[in-house]
């Protein structure tokens, strides 16, 4: 069986960087600039002996556009959860919690599929004392990664293909 993992989250935690780490290539566009992914992708990557395929989420809208961000990303991942097996919801240290994480937590509880939540752009020690916030979102657990470095995303991906 083919299993599917989806990236979802607000505009500029990292989706696409991650989605590039873990395809290997530079399909998706990464900018400092909320917004840049146009468009939803796929990416195939070897895991073990095993086929995933990635969805990378994020085409919103350009980041002049006056609609709120929070039903974009909803969108998203109301398709996300038709798709995939298992849902990785980004968050992101630098910024800390925002009240949009806290909404699309509320709506990814509600599905059926399995949701695993990342705080990334854990590039080093430091950022590990921030981590704590992010329990208010009402996980169990939440994965530190760096999809810069790569740090975390062997055990995440590990962890995401035990609840498959
Ligand atoms: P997306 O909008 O969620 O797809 O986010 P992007 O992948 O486009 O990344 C947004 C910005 O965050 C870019 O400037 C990235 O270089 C930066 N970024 C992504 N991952 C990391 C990370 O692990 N550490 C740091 N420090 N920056 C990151
Ligand atoms: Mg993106």
């Amino acid at each position: 069986k083919k299993i599917t993992i989806a990236l979802v989250g607000r505009p500029n935690v990292g989706k696409s960087s991650l989605f590039n780490r873990l395809i290997k290539k530079r399909k998706a566009i990464v900018d400092a600039t909320p917004g840049v992914t146009r468009d939803r992708l796929y990416g195939e990557m070897e895991w073990e002996g095993k086929t995933l395929t990635i969805i990378d989420t994020g085409g919103f809208l350009p980041p002049d556009e006056a609609t709120p961000i929070l039903p974009q990303v909803i969108i998203q991942c109301q398709k996300a959860i038709v798709e995939a097996d298992v849902i990785i919801f980004m968050t992101d240290v630098r910024t800390g919690l925002t009240p949009i994480d806290v909404e699309i937590m509320k709506y990814l509880r509600k599905t059926q599929k399995p949701v695993l939540c990342a705080v990334n752009k854990v590039d080093g020690e430091k950022q590990l004392q921030d981590l704590s916030e992010f329990y208010a979102l009402g996980v169990e657990k939440i994965w530190p990664i760096s999809a810069i470095h790569g740090h975390g995303i062997y055990e995440l991906i590990e962890e995401a293909l035990t609840l498959v």
